[in-house]
């Protein structure tokens, strides 16, 4: 094989350049910092900026194909890198996942069912606003993650503190819905249009960060189905090529889409070890034209994010204990390699797999409590 090049080097970064090497291609990243978990263990780390021309010019020659592994590179240097090698996914599918209003309304355009929302880019009327949107979340359109770029809105009278709080860039504003739960489809899409769906998986999230994920999730096949079916309507009418992490709202029993992530999602990490192919390997065989897998689940898995708040005792650094986690059976313990542990930042994460969801779950709470992390939220 050739070479794949990947544009960002975290974690999403470094999965996709195992899946490569796994695979005997040489690897390239670009990632503006030194010593990225991806760039540390790629063939070539460019340490350039995401619009750089030459260092994108420079990874595409050597490429046969190059991905990403986040939304917010600039489409303008997909589009850029697009005439020099195969892209995928390509900046159409990025552009509207990089900003929120570009987003909602790409779902309100293809009859896809999502929260109830209005455009906030500062100076609105409040009062002239849905009342269905109060109490609501003001989400910036650009750049948030993990819960950043929020602020609450309980009234139309608090729209405009809420908004100067997000630093008064363009946003949106959500109905705050109450949820039954939430689900996310992991799929990937091959550049003829062929496609293949992890089964969903249940997400649970504190302050607005992953916590953890269930696999299989626990709510009836025919919704599991309808999830399914809505992520495959959004991969399409995208034109995705590539692994695609589609977040979902369930809601009166209802499903509506929150976001799209145009690469492998955090929630897609139980693959890793609870299937026969992951989805990072998927990646690389849509980006290549290679033939994608059998996505099925061979186990139950649990998979728990590990924060660096882990790593945090009153101020001073600890590491957690590895040895008594690693003795929980089924354990799989993951570490990204990242140098410096900061609140709320992924470290890394374990999935504690095995035969039947109960022993999944037992083996997830015995996991937390071997680190001293704190039971499961929900
Ligand atoms: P990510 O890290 O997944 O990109 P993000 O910062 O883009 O997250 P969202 O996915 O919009 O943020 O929200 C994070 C979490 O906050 C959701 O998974 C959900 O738990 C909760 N949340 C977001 N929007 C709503 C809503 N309208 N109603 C209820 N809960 C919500
Ligand atoms: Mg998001
Ligand atoms: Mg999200």
């Amino acid at each position: 094989p050739a070479a794949v090049g990947v544009l960002g080097g975290g974690q999403l970064g470094m999965y996709f350049v195992r899946a490569a090497r796994d695979l005997g291609y040489e690897t390239w990243v670009l990632d503006p910092g030194e010593g990225s978990p991806a760039g540390r263990i790629a063939d070539h780390h460019l340490v350039a900026a995401y619009d750089d021309r030459e260092a994108l010019d420079r990874m595409g020659r050597a490429c046969a194909a190059v991905t990403t592994e986040f939304e917010n590179v600039p489409a303008d240097a997909l589009d850029h890198l697009a005439a020099v090698t195969v892209v995928a996914p390509g900046s159409g599918s990025v552009r509207v996942c990089q900003d929120r209003i570009a987003e909602k309304t790409f779902l309100r355009d293809h009859g896809l069912a999502h929260a109830p929302f209005a455009v906030v880019e500062g100076g609105e009327d409040a009062a002239a606003l849905p009342e269905e949107l109060f109490p609501g979340i003001l989400k910036s359109a650009r750049l948030g993650y993990d819960g950043r770029g929020q602020a609450s809105v309980a009234t139309p009278d608090d729209l405009a503190a809420a908004h100067a709080e997000i630093g008064g860039v363009p946003a949106v504003l959500e109905q705050r819905l109450a949820l039954d739960t939430e689900l996310s489809v992991v799929l990937a899409r091959d550049p003829d249009g062929a496609m293949e769906a992890f089964a969903p998986v249940e997400n649970r999230h504190t302050a607005g960060i992953l916590d953890t994920s269930t696999v299989p999730a626990r709510v009836p096949a025919a919704l599991q189905d309808e999830a399914t079916d809505l992520a495959r309507r959004v991969a399409e009418a995208l034109g995705h090529v590539g692994t695609l992490g589609v977040e979902l709202f369930v809601c009166d029993g209802r499903l509506l889409v929150n976001e799209i992530a145009p690469r492998p999602h955090n929630s897609g990490h139980p693959t890793l070890d609870c299937c026969a192919v992951d989805q990072f390997e998927q990646q690389l065989r849509a980006l290549c034209g290679l033939p994608l897998a059998d996505p099925s689940a061979h186990s139950a898995a649990v998979m728990v994010n590990l924060l660096g708040d882990l790593w945090l005792d009153e101020g001073r650094v600890r590491e957690p204990d590895w040895a008594a986690l690693l003795a929980v059976p089924g354990a799989r313990l993951h570490l990204y390699g990242k140098a410096e542990a900061r609140p709320g930042r992924k470290m890394g994460h374990v999935t504690v797999v095995a035969p039947e969801p109960e022993a999944a779950a037992d083996g997830a709470a015995r996991a937390r409590r071997a680190v001293g992390l704190p039971p499961a939220p929900g």
